[in-house]
């Protein structure tokens, strides 16, 4: 047993309900689990776990969460896919509202350990304008040198860079212990599916499965289907987590896969699952990102002698098999489906 008390923010929603669970089966007795959304609607609760609903764009209940704590793992952010981030700009800024006043409070209550979930999006743009290659754009692998001269994804990834340096000042001024990783795109079972804040893997395992049992054997697919990316399953991700947290890496560093794949190779790869053969209709106005990005896992593999691995058929697999269930669930209109409802205020 493990008992010193640890935080998770965001812990109502992919991320941190996945890391509440890893931290309970590790021997975590104290954990105090927080998010906005009102506790019914979490996707993963536990009742062992302190389970707290809160709003931590307010300092006052950044101080509740922050007080006692040993460890803080912040994840809590309003964020989603590309449709999501990319009409939503102003709202993922404010979450530099939960950084600000969680780091504060961090200090305020001498907390040991706090860590930090940046993102893929906080990279130079320009660097992610590859050409079309006729199969598909090439995925340049970024280093975490190349977050600089910077040029962030408008609004999210501008507020993680801002977020970031923010960590790191902390550090330099006032010795708070920070560690930042920077997701590249994360998949598995209890994501979000559907609603609108969804990423391309389970948006494409729900299309599938819808065209499946719908018997409508068609796809919609966002941009040319050219665009690459590499996707980090779940339980990677949260190996990363807890390896970076114990780490005495003090700079951001990336937590990705380096398997990259376009669009159209990630539908190949559901299709297959699901042994169908979709007709793909594109709808080249949609938000699609930038064309191609991957993780350059050099120094992930020099500080830890580790990087996410698990192949991405496997992690799809499993996913697949998740959102096929979910779907039945909701179909049936019966429990235990993991909802997008928004309840992140505007
Ligand atoms: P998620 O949306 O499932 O979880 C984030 C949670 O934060 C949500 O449950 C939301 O309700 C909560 N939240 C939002 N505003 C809040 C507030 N004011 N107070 C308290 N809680 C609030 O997203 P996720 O995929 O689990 O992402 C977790 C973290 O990882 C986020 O910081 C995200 O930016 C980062 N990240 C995720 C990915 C990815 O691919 N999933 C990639 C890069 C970075």
């Amino acid at each position: 047993m493990r008992s010193k008390l640890v935080v998770v923010t965001g812990a109502g929603g992919f991320i941190g309900g996945s890391l509440v669970a890893s931290l309970r089966q590790r021997g975590y007795s104290q954990i105090r689990a927080v998010d906005l959304k009102p506790l019914d609607h979490w996707y993963q609760k536990f009742d062992d776990v302190e389970n707290l609903s809160l709003d931590l764009n307010e300092k006052e209940n950044c101080e509740i969460v922050a007080k006692g704590a040993s460890d803080i793992y912040n994840l809590a952010a309003n964020m989603g896919g590309m449709g999501f981030i990319e009409s939503h700009k102003a709202l993922c800024m404010l979450s530099v509202l939960i950084n600000t006043h969680m780091l504060m409070a961090a200090r305020k209550y001498n907390v040991e350990r706090y860590f930090y979930s940046s993102s893929a999006c906080i990279y130079n743009g320009h660097l992610q304008h590859t050409s079309d290659d006729g199969d598909r754009f090439k995925a340049p692998a970024l280093k975490e040198a190349d977050a600089y001269p910077a040029l962030s994804e408008d609004g999210y990834g501008w507020e993680k860079l801002f977020s970031e340096r923010m960590c790191r000042h902390y550090m330099e001024d006032f010795g708070l212990y920070v560690r930042v990783a920077r997701f590249h795109n994360v998949y598995g079972p209890w994501g979000t599916w559907f609603g609108g804040r969804e990423k391309a893997p389970a948006a494409i395992c729900r299309k599938v499965i819808e065209a499946k049992l719908t018997g409508k054997h068609e796809i919609e697919i966002w941009g040319t289907g050219h665009q690459s990316r590499s996707f980090m399953y779940i339980d990677d991700c949260i190996k990363g987590i807890e390896l970076i947290m114990d780490s005495g890496i003090i700079e951001p560093i990336n937590l990705g896969s380096s398997e990259a794949v376009s669009i159209n190779q990630l539908v190949d790869i559901v299709e297959e699952i699901a042994g169908t053969n979709l007709k793909r209709n594109y709808v080249l106005d949609a938000p699609k990102g930038v064309n191609g990005r991957n993780s350059d896992n050099t120094l992930i593999r020099e500080y830890l002698s580790w990087e996410p691995s698990i192949p991405l058929r496997t992690g799809l697999e499993r996913t697949y098999a998740w959102i096929h269930e979910q779907y039945q669930l909701r179909e049936r209109g019966a429990a235990g489906v993991v909802r997008e409802i928004d309840f992140v205020k505007q």
